[in-house]
């Protein structure tokens, strides 16, 4: 990371970084934002056909550009001796090599376009989860406003209305929470906005009080932070909020046992969506079905199995490649995402939105652990939803070593040795006999500088596309 700050021209301030919750509406909800929200109201009922011709057209025109002014894929293109006309349907998009991180790393300034002033870019770094840090550049003027006109058309689903009341517990920094005050007040976007940093059991009750008493609408959470309070809520036998239509999950993947708890617990929708600070590729749950509706306006995604051939068939895992149609300052064409995703049907006959759909997110390519003979095993697999560890505070799987898993925990008052047995025999299960598993009690279990809890550390190299 380090690197590529130094590697950044000097006109560049400062990175920034995603948390929807932090940027003020009035910055994302002029013209362009509105433009898009009613483009996008109308656009999610069109026909199959309409969506995509829409999508051939934004592709031909993105092509064109990056043809022209990308230096980057002219080159890609003349090496291939391709021209944009050459690519007349989504089958001829193969033609184009795949864009990695680290190609994106390496050929940063060559994959700028030259037709934007400096002074409309902003760079952006992210990377924390694949373990490759990477830099780029979006539109300062209209990427906020694009975005957040997606995400509240894909909240609007479960009933979410500009100016609805939030609280956010995504990873923010509450600078009064040193002085014991945990949260506080955004009286521009309505927010409530809790400290994820200091959800210790002593301190749960107030957080409990708080949002009780500022009854919000929806509550906008990184998922690991909004189970350490669905966990406390079931212990302590406390009464859900019950102003909350939804829970807006967002920036972790939600893994199946956490969905489970919540829903139980919270008693309310649980929503969650896909999508990366790339922004190449979106897809979201509907009204009624918990699927993840890739938003064709947004861009193509395309899935490819680890020899590299698409795949069509339901069922199927997957690496999503995307096209992402809002960025021309760095377009992301075919780009491999590293994260990996279940395909379901080409569209939703719960809704109707002729939209192709995936039926899981399996997560990063980094949340999978590697067996003794090369297995993968997804994170999405293990149920942590199970009274296998209910004396248990707080988990994380760590490798290092091919066929050995470190499970470190923190434990309750009321663990004992039965738990440590149980524990090994209900993982073992799942893990299988080509993997050791070597249980370690620790006292703290450090978060990601976003302040997001990781269930697993990899530090080997995942890479099942070779
Ligand atoms: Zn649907």
């Amino acid at each position: 990371m380090r690197n590529l700050i130094r590697k950044a021209p000097s006109w560049i301030k400062k990175p920034i970084k995603y948390v929807y919750g932090l940027i003020p509406y009035e910055k994302r909800m002029g013209k362009i934002f509105w433009d898009t929200y009613n483009f996008l109201q109308e656009s999610q009922w069109w026909s199959k056909e309409k969506l995509e011709e829409y999508q051939m057209r934004e592709l031909e025109k993105l092509l064109k550009h990056a043809y022209e002014n990308v230096p980057y894929y002219r080159k890609v293109f003349n090496e291939r001796g391709l021209k944009p006309k050459d690519i007349q349907d989504f089958d001829d998009l193969k033609k184009i090599p795949f864009l990695t991180k680290e190609i994106i790393q390496n050929n940063l300034e060559d994959l700028v376009a030259q037709n934007y002033s400096r002074s409309k870019l902003q760079y952006v770094t992210t990377g924390g989860s694949t373990g490759i840090p990477m830099g780029f550049y979006q539109d300062k003027s209209s990427a906020e406003s694009i975005e957040w006109a997606f995400i509240l058309n894909q909240w609007s689903r479960v009933g979410f209305k500009v100016g609805d009341k939030c609280v956010v517990l995504r990873g923010n920094v509450v600078k009064s929470a040193n002085k014991g005050k945990l949260w506080e007040y955004d009286p521009i976007n309505k927010d409530l906005i809790l400290s994820s940093y200091h959800m210790i059991d002593e301190a749960l009750p107030k957080y409990i009080a708080k949002i009780r008493e500022f009854k919000p609408d929806f509550i906008q959470a990184y998922p690991s932070a909004v189970t350490i309070l669905a966990r406390f809520i079931k212990e302590h036998d406390i009464n859900p909020f019950p102003t909350v239509k939804a829970i807006l999950c967002a920036s972790e993947n939600l893994y199946s046992w956490q969905r489970e708890l919540l829903k139980e617990i919270m008693k309310c929708r649980i929503w969650s969506f896909y999508g990366h600070s790339e922004r190449a590729a979106l897809a979201g749950e509907c009204e009624k079905s918990a699927y993840y509706h890739i938003q064709p306006e947004y861009g193509i995604a395309e899935l490819f199995d680890k020899n590299g051939n698409s795949i069509s068939n339901e069922h199927e895992l997957g690496e999503i490649v995307s096209t992402g149609f809002n960025n021309y300052i760095c377009p992301f064409i075919r780009y491999r995402t590293m994260d990996m995703a279940i395909k379901g049907k080409n569209n939703c006959n719960q809704c109707g939105r002729q939209f192709q759909l995936l039926k899981k997110i399996e997560g990063r390519l980094q949340e999978m652990i590697l067996t003794k003979t090369n297995r993968y095993i997804s994170m999405t697999a293990i149920n942590m939803h199970s009274d296998v560890f209910d004396n248990i505070k707080q988990f994380q799987f760590f490798q290092e070593e091919k066929g050995k898993v470190f499970f470190n925990i923190i434990r309750k008052n009321s663990y004992t040795e039965k738990d440590t047995e149980y524990i090994y025999r209900e993982l073992n299960k799942k893990l299988g006999n080509d993997m050791d598993l070597i249980i370690h009690f620790v006292d703290h279990i450090p978060r990601t500088k976003n302040g997001k809890y990781r269930f697993l550390i990899q530090k080997l190299p995942i890479n099942l596309g070779g």
